[in-house]
């Protein structure tokens, strides 16, 4: 396959009619793609009726968010282990929104990246630097500080549970994709990264770009060596562009 893994983040989007709607198209369209994991993220509240609706060994359910605790009083706060109760098997770690909007630390991602290791689930684990950043040619630091920080003491037997997605944070929403190029760069070096701190099996771990991935641009992205599939925002929410984008990474 030209990419192994796509996840929709649904992000503060979606009702009860698009776990519907989505759940036909992946049964219908996409159960078939044999290659290709796909894994939802819907908010939480929608979380029990899409897996309840989504049985199916290539689809897994993911959560946009977890507490690095166990339990207590932790107001508006979910668990692993509440998670893993409806099915959830992957959670989105670090995503630049939870970092700029909910002042989300490396320390904290890297807390949240070993809660759900340690429950037995797949963090992705996300990094990548802003515009003015990348205009001051700090891109690779940026990121390579992020990527280091969420990696810090994941010891190699949980190499199986980590992804790490590479997302712009100037490509999010914008419909400014990174050029094949741009992308591939960055992931060639976030595998030394992965081969660095986790050995061989580094070669093996999913490096996700994510960043206006659309219908149009998908297969070209999923085309380059060490890009191993999307995370996919907007273009999650419409039937026909992500089965059009699960179907450009079979
Ligand atoms: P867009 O695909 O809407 O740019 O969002 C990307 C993203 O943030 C996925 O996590």
């Amino acid at each position: 396959p030209n990419a192994s893994l796509v996840i929709a983040n649904w992000k503060m989007n979606g009702n009860r009619e698009l776990t519907k709607t989505m759940s036909v198209a992946l049964r219908e369209k996409l159960s078939q793609l044999q290659k290709v994991k796909i894994v939802v993220c819907p908010p939480f509240t929608l979380i029990s009726e899409l897996a309840s609706q989504c049985y199916y060994d290539d689809i897994a359910i993911g959560a946009q968010n977890v507490s690095e605790h166990a339990s207590g009083a932790y107001t508006g706060e979910t668990s692993t282990t509440q998670l893993q109760e409806f099915g959830v098997s992957y959670v989105l770690v670090g995503h630049s929104e939870r970092r700029q909007l909910f002042a989300e630390t490396d320390d904290k991602v890297n807390e949240k990246a070993l809660a759900t290791v340690n429950a037995g689930m797949t963090a992705v684990i996300c990094v990548g630097e802003n515009k003015a950043q990348r205009d001051e040619g700090n891109t690779w630091k940026v990121v390579a500080e992020q990527a280091k920080a969420a990696l810090a003491n994941l010891p190699k037997e949980k190499a199986g549970k980590v992804v790490l997605a590479y997302e712009p944070v100037w490509a999010i929403g914008t419909g400014e994709t990174a050029s094949p190029e741009q992308a591939q760069d960055v992931h060639a070096k976030l595998r030394t990264l992965l081969v660095e701190q986790f050995g061989a099996i580094g070669e093996k771990m999913p490096l996700l770009y994510g960043g206006s991935v659309k219908a149009d641009n998908a297969a070209e992205l999923f085309a380059q060596k060490d890009i191993d599939g999307g995370l996919i925002g907007g273009a999650s929410l419409k039937e026909s562009d992500f089965v059009a984008i699960c179907q450009a990474a079979q």
